[in-house]
């Protein structure tokens, strides 16, 4: 039975994953009296936040127009570390390796360039005395992003709720959302505890964006995650190898890995070398995902990494599922919500999102207090797409 109490706030977040609890941080921070609601605990592993580690890198592939909102993220990586005191962006470098002509080659050199990014190109040799773990193709290109490296996902979200709480937001978990309405002047949110009234509400329901919000075609994908024992553990800790993705014209997508990480920041606990197939899966319910992985999947995994990585990788001790949602042109939607200018909707981060997750925040504070932002966000906006769609 509904509890019929309502409750007033500034602003409500639903959804306190990667976004909303970023989100839930610069709004308390800039002093919204906000509310954050949870279906599940903080964090989880049930949506897209789950696996230890994520990828974070500027030189982007994908386009250019990312890069000024990259700027932005490792800017505010940088104020959450100092503010919390813990280190949640790891510096190991990104070795990229594949075929000049693939996107990831192409695309991500094209950003190097316009923005002036720092990306070192090795011959065969150096990459050898550099990194003698890979076996890399002569024909293949390599190159190193200094400055990327891997941000902690479950502790960024730990961090930004907890510095969240202490500006004064009020958080809830084990809480869903099951549908929000207009009334008078305000938007009311019914949860399946209770009814709640806010000024403005904001989107950041990830996977499950499609049952409070229809505004583009959005794909839910399981992607599989995967942790290897090396023999030898030193070759492939935070010192001696870098985070690295690759492509060849064989497979579709990209694999991508992590150095081991230390168990103080290993949440869950599991620990190995990290890899995945970056592409997408198969198409799934976010309620009802199953989440086993079987053994053929694990084997092709180790088959493509084993490829590159040919010495002391042998067999996969733990493998994780995680959610991909796309937006109908695979880009990000940040925007208002068509049919009401006091909600704000973050959809559609796919395989590549959280790295951005520090800046997603401080971009719908602005929208929630100015209607706009100085960050350049009209590509994720969602005129793009025809009236048709939404
Ligand atoms: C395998 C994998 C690898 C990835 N690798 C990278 C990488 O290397 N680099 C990178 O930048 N990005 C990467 N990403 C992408 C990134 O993790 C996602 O884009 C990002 O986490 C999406 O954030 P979100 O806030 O949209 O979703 P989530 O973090 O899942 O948050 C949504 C939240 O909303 C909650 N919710 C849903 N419905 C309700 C409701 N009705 N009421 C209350 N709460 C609700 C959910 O429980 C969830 O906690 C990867 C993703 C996956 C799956």
């Amino acid at each position: 039975m509904t509890d019929q109490i309502e409750k007033n706030y500034d602003i409500i977040v639903l959804g306190i994953g990667s976004m909303g609890s970023s989100s839930c941080y610069h709004l308390s921070k800039r002093g919204y009296k906000t509310l954050g609601i949870e279906q599940f605990d903080i964090p989880h592993n049930l949506g897209s936040h789950n696996g230890q580690s994520r990828i974070i890198r500027k030189a982007y592939f994908e386009h250019p127009s990312y890069v000024p909102l990259l700027e932005g993220a490792y800017k505010n990586w940088e104020i959450l570390q100092k503010e919390f005191g813990e280190q949640i962006y790891f510096k190991t470098g990104l070795l990229y390796f594949g075929p000049e002509d693939h996107l990831l080659i192409k695309g991500s050199r094209r950003s190097a360039k316009q923005y002036g990014i720092e990306i070192n190109n090795f011959t065969t040799q150096e990459q050898k005395e550099k990194y003698p773990q890979f076996k890399i193709p002569e024909t293949f290109v390599n190159m190193l992003e200094k400055n990327a490296g891997f941000i902690t996902p479950e502790r960024a979200i730990i961090a930004f709720t907890k510095l969240a709480q202490n500006y004064g937001a009020k958080i809830k978990t084990n809480e869903k959302a099951v549908k929000w309405y207009k009334k008078e002047d305000s938007i009311m949110v019914q949860t399946n505890r209770s009814v709640y009234r806010c000024k403005k509400l904001v989107i950041s329901v990830g996977a499950w964006m499609s049952e409070l919000s229809n505004v583009s075609d959005f794909k839910v994908t399981k992607q599989i995650l995967a942790w290897a024992k090396p023999k030898n553990w030193e070759d492939f800790t935070l010192k001696t190898f870098p985070c690295w993705t690759y492509a060849d014209n064989s497979s579709k997508g990209m694999f991508y890995g992590f150095p081991i990480l230390p168990s103080s920041i290993s949440h869950d606990g599991y620990q190995g070398i990290k890899f995945a197939h970056h592409f997408k899966g198969e198409e799934t319910d976010p309620n009802n995902v199953n989440r086993k992985v079987s053994k053929n999947q694990e084997g092709e995994l180790l088959e493509a990494i084993q490829k590159f990585i040919p010495k002391g990788i042998e067999s996969i001790h733990t493998s994780k599922t995680c959610l991909y949602t796309y937006s109908k042109d695979d880009d990000f939607i940040i925007d208002h919500h068509p049919t009401n200018e006091d909600v704000i909707i973050t959809a559609g981060f796919s395989g590549h999102g959280f790295k951005f997750t520090s800046v997603v925040g401080e971009i719908v504070t602005d929208l929630v207090e100015k209607d706009n932002s100085d960050y350049p966000i009209e590509f994720l906006k969602l005129k793009r797409f025809s009236k048709n769609s939404i």
